[in-house]
Parts: structure tokens; C-alpha cells; sequence
């Protein structure tokens, strides 16, 4: 999988890092003194990605937890994404990690004891009467590699006595080995993102099938794990109303509306700098078939009218299917 491992010199004695070493122990593994040294340091091709991957394994400093941008989860109450890895080994087509670091290696930080240190003086800070909402995933998939960055269980202690703050994990892939190990907790959600099935082949590239991703979902249901569902990014086809009709349908098969915690809708959108870097990219896309515009927040985007039109098609299907209103809600609409 990968070409090299870089590791923080002072990141090295950390099990987590020990284990990975292991793990890898026939490709070079490399000392460094910081990540940033090296890191994104001269440009790296992202499509490198497919051929020429490291990884890189040290402690993140900074900010570890941040404030995420409004209409980003339920209305209501204070939402934050945490900083645990860089990059991703699938590779959606759209994806914004394309144009937001300068390198597709990919970084996992080891230092989860001080993310979730942080999380605790949040969940202080905003009081008993608040649910703070901590989300993982949002530079990178958070259960694709679970299995080998091993930080889960300490994640599921963390979260299962805490009334007033909720985890999801946000993922495109269908590893739930870890999580089937785990005993479930109310507060923890495992979030999947799907599409149609012709859409999965034609722009998450590298990402389990749609059926993979459902079974995966059923079993965690089963489990007990609550689940929940981002079908984001809605991106334009022609037979667009079929295609969402037919994956809700199969869906709804494995697990039932009430089951679901809620669903988030979002049609596709890009910054400029992703945009521009998915052209170069990906120019045959089909996300390039329609027209794009330059929309309310800056971000490129369908003109309104269409938007609005794809949200609400899907908003009715769900509703068919008797998912409730309030648990539908729009991912950064106006
Ligand atoms: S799964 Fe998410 S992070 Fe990974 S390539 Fe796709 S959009 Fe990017």
C-alpha cells in the first residue's frame, strides 16, 4: 500500500506507531523530526496517489478540535470536527482533499489522548443542557483504515458516559471490523455516504459498491450501532429520480426508516482551488456535464433552481418511504 512510512522521532515508543511499523514492516520505514518538514513541503501530484503513496505518523499540534461551518449537522446545537489523519486511500473524484493539501500521502496523528482532552473542556464549556457534536472524518474516511490506526475503543470509553455530547463517524467504506468488537454506545453514530450505485462506479472510485456499504450498514444495525446517512454529494444524471428511487428502495431493505438517526442532503460543491484541481483531474467527469456557477457562499455549484429541484425529489422519496421531516436536514444550502 505504501511506498515509505516517515515517523516522528518522538512519536516512535507510542504502541499506536509501534503497531503500524509492525504492521509494515517490509517497506522502509523512515525517522523524521516533524511531519511538517517534510509533508506537502514540494508539490505532490495528487493523482500520485495511485502509484506513489507514504504514509506519515507523528502527533498533531495546534488546534486539534475545531468549530465546523454552519449547516455542516443538526440544526441546533454546537458541531466540531476533530483532526486524527490527512488524506484518504479511496478516490472520489470530487473530493476536496484534492485541492486542500499540497501532497495525497497520508498522515495519521497518534495523539488522540489530547483530541479528546480537548473535546472535554468543550463539552465543559458549553454545559449540561447542550449536546456537543464531535465529528470525525472530515479530513479523511474515518473507518477505512480503523482497523490499523487502532484509536476506536479509546474514542467508545471516552463517549459512552457522556450525556451531553454525541461522536459520528463519517465513512464511504464498509471495514466495520473494529466496530464489531466495540459494545455500542446511544451517543456514537456511524454515518455512511451513499449514492446510486452507477454514481459509486462513476465518481467514488476505489470505494466499496454500493451493496458492500449497505450490508455493512445492516450489521452494524443489527449490532446495535445507531446509523445514519449522508447522501451527499447529489450529483446530476440523466435519469437522476430513478437512480435515487431504485438505491432508497434497497436501502430501505436492509434497515428501516425509524432505524436511522437522520439523513443530511447535499448537492455537489467545490471551492475554487478543488474545482479548478478536479478539472485538471478528472476533466472527463460527469460532474462537468452541467452547468456550474459561482453560487451564495463562493463555493461552484448548480444554479438554485436546480438544486433546489435534486433536494427536493430526493426529500420525497425519503418522505415515501416514511422517513420523518425532522430528520432530514440540508449539508451547506442556503
Ligand atoms: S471517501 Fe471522502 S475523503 Fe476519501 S476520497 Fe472520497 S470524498 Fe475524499
Amino acid at each position: 500500500m505504501f511506498e515509505k512510512i516517515f515517523y516522528e522521532k518522538d512519536a516512535f515508543s507510542n504502541p499506536r506507531t509501534q503497531y503500524v511499523l509492525n504492521k509494515f514492516k517490509g517497506i522502509p520505514h523512515v525517522e523524521i523530526s516533524k511531519i511538517e518538514d517534510i509533508f506537502g513541503r514540494v508539490k505532490k501530484p495528487y493523482l500520485q496517489k495511485r502509484t506513489n503513496l507514504n504514509l506519515f505518523i507523528g502527533e498533531k499540534k495546534g488546534q486539534l478540535v475545531k468549530e465546523t461551518p454552519n449547516a455542516y449537522g443538526l440544526s441546533g446545537d454546537p458541531h466540531y470536527y476533530f483532526i486524527h489523519s490527512y488524506n484518504c486511500i479511496y478516490e472520489c473524484d470530487y473530493c476536496y482533499l484534492q485541492g486542500y493539501f499540497h501532497s495525497p500521502d497520508l498522515v495519521f496523528f497518534i495523539n488522540h489522548e489530547e483530541i479528546i482532552e480537548e473535546m472535554r473542556q468543550i463539552i465543559k464549556k458549553n454545559g449540561s443542557h447542550k449536546t456537543s457534536w464531535f465529528h470525525a472524518g472530515e479530513y479523511s474516511d474515518s473507518l477505512a483504515l480503523s482497523h490499523i490506526t487502532g484509536e476506536l475503543p479509546l474514542y467508545f470509553d471516552f463517549f459512552r458516559d457522556l450525556k451531553s455530547a454525541k461522536l459520528e463517524l463519517r465513512t464511504k467504506s464498509a471495514n466495520i471490523k473494529e466496530l464489531k468488537s466495540l459494545r455500542p454506545s446511544k451517543n456514537i453514530i456511524v454515518s455512511f455516504s451513499l449514492s446510486p450505485k452507477e454514481q459509486i462506479k462513476d465518481h467514488d472510485l476505489k470505494t466499496p459498491p454500493l451493496e458492500t456499504r449497505l450490508k455493512a450498514m445492516e450489521t452494524l444495525d443489527k449490532l446495535g450501532h445507531p446509523i445514519a446517512l449522508h447522501l451527499d454529494p447529489i450529483i446530476f444524471c440523466d435519469d437522476f429520480k430513478s437512480q435515487y428511487e431504485e438505491m432508497l428502495e434497497s436501502l430501505f431493505k436492509y434497515i428501516s426508516p425509524e432505524r436511522i438517526e437522520y439523513i443530511s442532503l447535499g448537492v455537489v460543491r467545490f471551492t475554487k482551488d478543488v474545482y479548478n484541481q478536479m478539472k485538471k483531474n478528472y476533466p472527463s467527469s460527469k460532474v462537468h456535464q452541467s452547468e456550474l456557477i459561482k453560487s451564495f457562499d463562493g463555493k461552484v455549484r448548480y444554479m438554485r433552481p436546480m438544486r433546489l429541484w435534486m433536494l427536493q425529489t430526493i426529500k420525497n422519496i425519503c418522505l415515501l418511504y416514511g422517513v420523518k421531516e425532522e430528520k432530514l436536514y440540508l449539508c451547506m444550502e442556503e
